[in-house]
């Protein structure tokens, strides 16, 4: 089946040579957005937030329905997604009382062992660059630049980090954030360029270094690891965009990022590279539901970031590859784990050995509409499993709110809900299908059971 799948890819590829006279392996741009909902986009059906370019993007592209981070927030969400694999087994979560995300005081971050899709691109002959935030590491061996990278511009955590001393409690949720509140650095290659980074302009610069990017690497093949820092609080927009937003600063900031994937789509149409070129939108965790009106919204899902409830961890994806990829919609369960071997796949680049990886490769149904087989889909809250999809069908054996004081609810035997049914989690069926509880309580414990976690990373 994989055999076959391979030489239908190696098909497409070889069309896409003679038909467009490409002579060489597609380019990969990666747009990671920091907070955003998955009710957030205008395609996704929010009523006034404006998002015309990614609407396009969803029309002439593949929109996931069912498309996952593989934890619902930051720091493991980033470390799963350019490992393939759960951050269970980088020791890149919470583990036991240690923190959920790094800070800047923190020891650890993405042991240089893992490696990373960029690594595995980059070795076979890919331009490499990150641009954003990084959030996986400050010390040496962990950055970008030890990660992968040839080049990397961007914050290296999360922009509500580096609060100054005596910032007032809750300035980072405040519709008009001091600008001087947070003293984090802006980094060209390992050096500080500019401290505090002036925020406003967070969203045009990542943009324009990407634009440059492209431009400048045109003649080979590239991947671009596009992490914005909005919408994650403080919320910043450029002079261009602040206040133009029916929705708030929060729609002002996520209406800048529109805009600037619709640039770097226009970019790689007016380079010749759209149709050699696979871009993929999407986000690190759900809304950051505790920040008023600076947080964003989950849609019809229930709870946000930080929660195993499907708005924590089900967020917006879009693939777009014009001439190569039909506009469709995708309802299969696809998660952030399987990018790293569908990138690798579709660039026909062998898997690194000895490494355990998490996804699988997802091409046959992002470019063939093919189903995959049924395979479980892990929510990790830190090291502990809290729920478990195969198709249809999600088991919670524990819950907790995404913020807020509750101790987590343990389950037993579970709560099941059939999520197309039922995608805001209202109706637990688990008395109706023991079966299903059955099966899905044992796929935990052997998850459970095989996984061997790494170091552990944040404490
Ligand atoms: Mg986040």
């Amino acid at each position: 089946m994989k055999r076959l799948f391979l030489h239908g890819l190696l098909f497409v590829w070889i069309f896409g040579v003679c038909t467009h006279g490409v002579a060489r392996p597609p380019n990969f741009v990666v747009i990671f957005t920091d907070d955003l909902g998955y009710g957030d986009l205008g395609v996704q059906g929010h009523p006034s937030l404006r998002t015309p370019n990614l609407d396009r993007m969803a029309a002439e592209g593949a929109r996931f329905t069912d498309f996952y981070s593989a934890a619902p927030v930051c720091t493991p969400s980033r470390a799963a997604l350019l490992t393939g694999r759960y951050p269970l087994r980088s020791g890149m979560c919470q583990m036991g009382s240690s923190r959920s995300v790094l800070f800047p005081n923190s020891p650890g971050g993405l042991p240089p062992g893992e490696v990373t899709v960029a690594e595995l691109l980059r070795e076979a002959g890919y331009a490499t660059a990150h641009v954003g935030k990084w959030h996986l590491g400050i010390h040496p061996g962990s950055r970008p630049q030890d990660q992968g990278f040839d080049q990397t511009f961007g914050l290296p955590y999360s922009n509500d980090m580096d609060a100054v001393p005596g910032l007032t409690k809750g300035a980072a949720m405040s519709p008009q954030p001091p600008a001087d509140g947070w003293n984090v650095p802006l980094l060209r290659n390992g050096t500080v360029v500019e401290q505090p980074a002036d925020q406003t302009l967070l969203t045009r610069r990542y943009t324009d270094e990407s634009l440059a990017f492209i431009r400048a690497h045109k003649e080979r093949p590239f991947f671009l690891y596009l992490a914005h820092s909005m919408p994650h609080v403080p919320l910043f927009a450029s002079p261009r965009f602040k206040g133009r937003s029916a929705r708030g600063l929060y729609g002002d900031t996520v209406e800048e990022i529109d805009a600037s994937t619709g640039e770097i789509l226009a970019a790689l149409r007016a380079e010749g590279l759209a149709e050699n070129t696979l871009v993929i939108f999407t986000s690190d965790n759900g809304p950051w539901l505790t920040q008023g009106s600076q947080g964003g919204s989950a849609g019809l899902l229930r709870e946000g970031k930080g929660s195993t409830w499907e708005g924590g961890m089900r967020v917006p994806c879009i693939a777009w590859m014009p001439g190569t990829l039909q506009p469709s919609v995708i309802s299969e369960p696809v998660s952030a784990l399987d990018i790293f071997p569908t990138l690798a796949a579709i660039a026909e680049i062998a898997l690194p050995k000895g490494v355990e990886l998490d996804g699988r490769n997802v091409a046959p149904v992002v470019l063939e509409g093919a189903s995959m087989p049924d395979r479980p889909f892990f929510y990790y809250r830190g090291d502990e499993i809290y729920a478990c999809r195969v198709g249809p069908w999600k088991l919670h054996v524990r819950t907790r709110d995404g913020y807020g004081g509750s101790a987590a609810e343990v389950h037993n035997p579970g709560l099941l809900y059939h999520l197309p049914n039922d995608p805001s989690e209202r109706h637990d069926r688990a008395a109706n299908h023991p079966e299903v509880v059955a099966r899905l309580r044992g796929l935990i414990a052997a998850q459970q059971a095989s996984v061997r976690p790494g170091p552990p990373q944040l404490q």
